[in-house]
């Protein structure tokens, strides 16, 4: 399909964060502050700033090794067509590892690429956003998926073989742009559906809905899933699951020993190389690294003043500007809603049990298990309140992305929930995730200081002197 008529020639996200990657992938795993200074100096300055941040000395090896395997990612994907494989366009709420078991194809993921573009491109995504506007798409739908959705529509990019899209049930703006973009571009799309119905027939529902889109996807690859290859991913998957679940143990502690700049890679990791060895590697190295700070002591601020559980997601414009400036403060970020994905161990007994732990892994997936609930304040109710006791949370951060009309209807009952449940306030900030013309990085950061100087750490001030004067008893 050519690119629309009209749009400016010129190399589209995929092109080009693949372009930059390619040099990324030769940096060796541990280089000097003067090596990462001289690569942070030779890049434009958006480019720049993302790497300011993740070659921090104290977060540098482990950025590294999650970025060569990014990179590999893209490799897989630009590399997939010339030997004739077929590339699949995933939402961030299905799961990768699916589309790993071919031989035969490769996943991208809409979101990730957006995230990716956001930081590693000259000038971020804007330029996509801006054409996906000149096309006429409605500016309410989601930048997550329209910046990367705007660049294949518009650009000489990379294009889709075929679209799964898992959100239909969980997010319209997010299941009617894929729509757009496969009618557009002429590919297929498979669509696995999550009936807002939790029950026994809900569960069956949606599992027949998955192994609909299993047999439609074999017959378009031209490929059946071999219960060897399928295996391999499992255990990779099996192996990440153990990992990801040490990590959320460090994170128990006081102070964090986990980078907040962490959870984005696990999740990255979620969305993009679940099911390779790669990806165990990168959660074996987020999990030794914490381990080691935890052992050494090491924590950016002097002191840990807030416990911070974000809502829904983070701000994807500014790694330096956000995750590391909030730590360095001694604001740690322990989670957002893109970690609650709970990878539950699959059997390996055969093809059949295989599939259906991967069903489970989608249809509980982050995302499609709060906004696509039979009640979907009541299921992320859950999810915050569970997670904010096992992190012992201080307070709670709603990022506001304005696409999100869904999580703004019900943020006061959250909010509210919250306080009267664990006691921890909450912060509703007003902000698009992923573009930063929207709300500047500065005024996210000086609302969030607020906050935290004059409700979080006041109220915990006063929490501890209560303690002091009942003679330490709770
Ligand atoms: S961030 Fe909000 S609007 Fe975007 S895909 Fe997720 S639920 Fe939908």
């Amino acid at each position: 399909m050519p690119a629309v008529v009209g749009a400016p020639a010129g190399p589209g996200l995929i092109n080009r964060s693949h372009d930059l990657f390619k040099i990324v992938m030769r940096v060796p795993d541990e280089i000097s502050d003067a090596e990462a200074r001289g690569i942070i100096n030779a890049m434009p300055p958006d480019i720049a700033d993302t790497l300011e941040a993740v070659l921090a000395p104290r977060v540098r090896y482990a950025s590294i090794v999650f970025l060569k395997m990014l990179g590999q990612w893209l490799v897989n994907a630009k590399e997939a067509k010339a030997s004739g494989k077929k590339v699949i366009l995933v939402p961030f709420n299905f799961v990768p590892e699916f589309v790993h078991a071919f031989e035969n194809a490769v996943p991208i993921t809409s979101e990730f690429l957006t995230t990716v573009a956001g930081n590693a491109t000259q000038g971020k995504g804007h330029r996509y956003w801006d054409e996906a506007m000149g096309l006429g798409i409605p500016d309410h739908l989601c930048s997550a998926s329209t910046i990367e959705l705007g660049s294949m529509l518009g650009r000489d990019d990379l294009e889709a073989d075929a679209i799964i899209s898992c959100t239909a049930g969980a997010c319209d703006a997010n299941a009617k742009i894929h729509e757009f973009v496969a009618n557009y571009l002429g590919i297929p799309q498979f669509i696995v559906e999550k009936p807002v119905d939790d029950s026994e027939r809900g569960i069956e529902a949606y599992k027949k809905s998955f192994f609909r889109m299993v047999d439609q996807v074999q017959e378009f690859v031209g490929e059946e899933i071999k219960e060897e290859r399928l295996r391999k991913v499992i255990e990779y998957c099996n192996r990440a699951a153990e990992l990801h679940y040490q990590i959320w143990e460090l994170k128990k502690n006081i102070p964090c020993p986990v980078p907040n700049l962490y959870n984005m890679w696990i999740y990255g990791t979620r969305f993009t190389m679940w099911g390779r060895p790669e990806a165990v590697r990168t959660m074996q190295v987020l999990a030794d690294d914490s381990r080691k700070k935890l052992e050494s002591g090491e924590y950016p601020a002097p002191e840990e003043l807030a416990r911070c559980g974000w809502l829904y997601t983070g701000y994807y414009i500014d790694f330096g500007g956000f995750y590391n400036w909030m730590e360095e403060q001694g604001y740690s970020y322990l989670f957002d809603v893109l970690d609650l994905f709970f990878p539950e161990p699959i059997s390996t007994e055969n093809k059949q049990v295989m599939l259906e732990g991967m069903c489970e892994a989608a249809r509980t997936f982050t995302m499609t298990r709060q906004m696509g609930a039979e009640s979907m304040s009541v299921a992320w109710i859950e999810d915050a309140i569970h997670m904010a006791k096992e992190m012992n949370t201080n307070c709670g951060i709603y990022c506001g992305h304005h696409a999100c009309k869904q999580t703004w209807s019900v943020i006061s009952i959250v909010q509210k929930e919250l306080m009267d449940r664990i006691g921890a306030p909450t912060l509703a900030l007003q902000g698009d995730a992923w573009l930063s013309g929207v709300t500047p990085m500065s005024s996210l950061q000086a609302d969030i200081d607020e906050f935290i100087r004059n409700v979080v750490v006041k109220k915990k001030k006063s929490k501890e002197k209560k303690i002091r004067s009942r003679g330490g008893a709770k």
